[in-house]
């Protein structure tokens, strides 16, 4: 089949809440993907970061088919000798006592929050019901109706109220405003290091400091949601690590699987995370053999093959690149590690139409909000490609 007979049979019977590239791919490799015409691109979008060990990876391939031969799921209802490994890895690696897998990311935020309530409420001492959280305008934390409720993109919410209460968003970046809005029932704070849907937007150097010692002055915890920016993606295995600073709650997702398998979870200590009693959560395919395997295999791959240097040393090479092309079209070029954000001026015409000029060059990448492109391939990628690249983006930025 060609190109536009699978877009017209997944227009016709697919629900349409994408705005797609008309591209599709067929097969993949490291950081290329190929269409079903035959035709290569960078991929530069990395499934917003899920790819960091770049597509295929054969370690990963081969773990999630040697486990599928296996057994894939047994539910939480009986162990697994996968699960375990998983969870010790996370703990040398990440350096917090516990974790809870799920699936999504989505589901990764709700359980934190979830957790975090219930912490306000035994450990705090919160009266019953009354928790708040605050989040950040600009976030980007998922898209269930909980996660909506505290959106600041009114386009997420317009159809889909009533909302949960208990949260209250603060401009991102601004510690007053944040100590402000702290009340006695404020149980957690919740932010990305960097807003990566946001437009790659990252906060004011200190900012995440300061979050940290106002959660702690105030007896409030401190979740990150580093399903983006966390595994090695801008160059640290968490973003919070560039301001040395250890968050309550991490949520992890996308590379937690290397693209494999939906894979997430949520890390703290035990007092936070010890809290969780038999029946109050779960998820069955949560922690599942398979899910296991693959993430643990996509950690090792993040670990031996130190793709977070490699996303700092490649990172700076390819800003660096970007910066040196002539045009002016370009308001500003900001980004840590291998999260890039090219900012065009609003008369520039819109993100979407330079991403599909690049489609057409063999680059595919992704407008976030109207002017920003991201750049973000996987943290495999050689310099020479990089090179290729920053030539192609040259010219269609000119
Ligand atoms: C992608 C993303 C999510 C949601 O993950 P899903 O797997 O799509 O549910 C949450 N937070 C951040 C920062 C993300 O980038």
């Amino acid at each position: 089949m060609k190109t536009q007979e699978y877009i017209e049979l997944e227009d016709q019977y697919g629900a349409h809440n994408y705005h797609p590239l008309d591209v599709v791919i067929t097969k993949a490799k490291g950081p290329w993907v190929t269409d079903v015409e035959g035709k290569k691109y960078l991929d530069c979008l990395s499934a917003y970061s899920a790819v960091n060990q770049g597509h295929c990876h054969p370690r990963i391939v081969k773990a999630m088919i040697d486990q599928a031969k296996q057994v894939a799921l047994t539910s939480r209802a009986f162990r697994n000798d996968q699960l375990p490994l998983l969870y010790k890895k996370l703990h040398d690696l990440l350096g917090y006592d516990m974790a809870i897998p799920m699936n999504s990311g989505a589901e990764a935020v709700e359980t934190a929050l979830k957790v975090a309530r219930k912490w306000g409420y035994e450990v705090k001492g919160i009266p019953k019901f009354e928790a708040e959280i605050i989040t950040a305008a600009g976030n980007f934390h998922g898209r269930t109706i909980t996660i909506v409720t505290f959106s600041t993109e009114e386009f997420y919410r317009e159809a889909f109220g009533p909302f949960t209460p208990g949260f209250k968003n603060v401009a991102y970046g601004d510690l007053k405003e944040l100590e402000a809005a702290i009340t006695p029932n404020t149980c957690a704070i919740m932010l990305e290091p960097i807003q990566g849907e946001n437009g790659v937007v990252l906060p004011p150097v200190g900012y995440l400091q300061g979050v940290a010692d106002l959660c702690k002055k105030n007896n409030v915890l401190f979740i990150a949601d580093e399903i983006q920016t966390g595994l090695c993606r801008t160059g640290k295995w968490l973003a919070c690590q560039h301001e040395n600073v250890r968050p309550d709650m991490v949520c992890l997702g996308k590379a937690l699987s290397g693209g494999m398998y939906p894979v997430s979870a949520v890390l703290a200590d035990k007092e936070i995370l010890g809290l969780l009693r038999p029946g109050e959560h779960g998820s069955t395919f949560g922690g599942s053999p398979i899910a296991s395997a693959v993430a643990l295999a996509a950690l090792e791959v993040l670990d031996e093959e130190h793709l977070a240097e490699r996303a700092t040393e490649l990172g700076e090479y390819f800003m660096d690149k970007l910066r040196q092309i002539k045009t002016k079209k370009v308001k500003e070029i900001r980004g840590k590690g291998m999260l890039i954000g090219v900012e065009l001026y609003p008369e520039a015409g819109g993100a979407r139409k330079y991403c599909e000029a690049l489609q057409a060059l063999g680059i595919l990448c992704k407008e976030t909000h109207e002017n920003v492109i991201r750049f973000a391939p996987p943290l495999v990628v050689e310099k020479k490609t990089l090179d290729w690249a920053v030539r192609r983006i040259a010219k269609v930025l000119k």
